[in-house]
């Protein structure tokens, strides 16, 4: 990549040090390059993210757990502010007030691999859920895609939101995530859940010891995450054995859905009325999706 020696705002040392993790092709200073990973760099400009975010002094794209943890342990030594981002696709939204920080872009770390028979996908950073539900639903398994769309990476949104409609019958992602692989804010490797029990080991969230799982979760953006997870295993859920068949032309285009499906809409006369609908529906786990819609409209 091309260097721009503008303004220093990270030492020159510190920089040669975190090239020579990532070799000089996957770490830059341009400015150029840096502006592309603002806000602006993405034409937002009518969403709420506009002008939130400012250009990272470098951003460097690991390929591996291990280079991960080197990178944080040399912004630890040198005091240098580091962010993670998988997608891009929230990290954009969130207030960066400051430009001598490094962005660890984890687009390189894109490993997907399905354990059909335990029902888990083990995914890197970049794997979003657009490629997820695309493998697992050839295999009769599907998981929620949040309203963010399927462009949001699988790891963050499970630390961070991971809330869709399908919630009324998939748990939130507290539930859904088992073992992981996590760089601490110290540049340490520590192996989550049973992954504590060997290499090959992704199947259970516990593990030996006390469960720790939670100190990965955050709401949203930066608001409580803690460290960067390399690697994670999710669950999965059995779906029905029919394709999803697409019809229509684009922009015009809907997914047909399976015989055994259907969307029911229905008025109730009043709120107890909903209340107690709902419980039944409940009750009777005969949805995969129950939802109050407002009324709108005349
Ligand atoms: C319009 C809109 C609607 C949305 N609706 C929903 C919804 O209905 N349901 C829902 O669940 N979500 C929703 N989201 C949130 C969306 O799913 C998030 O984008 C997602 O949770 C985070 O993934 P990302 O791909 O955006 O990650 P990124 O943009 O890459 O990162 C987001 C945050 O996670 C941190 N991060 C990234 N990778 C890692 C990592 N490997 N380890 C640790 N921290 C990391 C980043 O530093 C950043 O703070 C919505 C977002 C938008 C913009």
């Amino acid at each position: 990549m091309v260097e721009t020696k503008v303004k220093e705002l990270i030492p020159q040392e510190a920089y040669s040090e975190l090239q020579a993790i990532v070799g000089p092709e996957y770490a830059t200073t341009d400015r150029v390059i840096c502006q592309a990973y603002t806000a602006r760099g993405y034409a937002r400009e009518q969403m709420w993210f506009l002008g939130l975010c400012t250009r990272p002094a470098c951003v460097i794209l690991p390929k591996t757990t291990e280079e991960v943890a080197r990178i944080v342990k040399v912004c630890n030594r040198y005091g240098i502010p580091y962010t993670p981002a998988s997608s891009m696709w929230v990290i954009n939204a969130c207030p960066r007030f400051r430009d001598d920080f490094v962005l660890i872009d984890l687009k390189r770390m894109d490993k997907l691999e399905i354990d059909e028979k335990n029902m888990i996908a083990i995914v890197e950073p970049a794997v979003i859920y657009g490629q997820l539900v695309e493998e697992i639903m050839q295999r009769d398994m599907y998981t929620l895609v949040p309203g963010g769309g399927s462009q949001a990476a699988v790891i963050p949104n499970h630390l961070h939101y991971g809330i869709c409609p399908l919630c009324y019958r998939i748990p939130l992602s507290d539930y859904r995530m088992n073992a992981a692989e996590w760089v601490t804010p110290e540049g340490e490797v520590v192996r989550m859940g049973s992954r504590l029990a060997g290499e090959n080991s992704w199947f259970w969230q516990d593990g030996l010891g006390p469960n720790a799982m939670g100190i990965l979760r955050g709401h949203i953006g930066w608001y409580g995450s803690l460290g960067i997870v390399t690697k994670m295993s999710v669950k999965l859920y059995p779906f029905q054995p029919e394709r999803m068949e697409p019809e229509g032309r684009s922009p015009e285009t809907h997914s047909k859905l399976p015989s055994r499906m259907r969307f029911y809409n229905f008025t109730v006369p009043s709120r107890e009325a909903l209340a107690k609908a709902m419980d039944e529906i409940s009750k009777a786990q005969i949805s995969a999706m129950a939802q109050k819609v407002p009324v709108s409209g005349g």
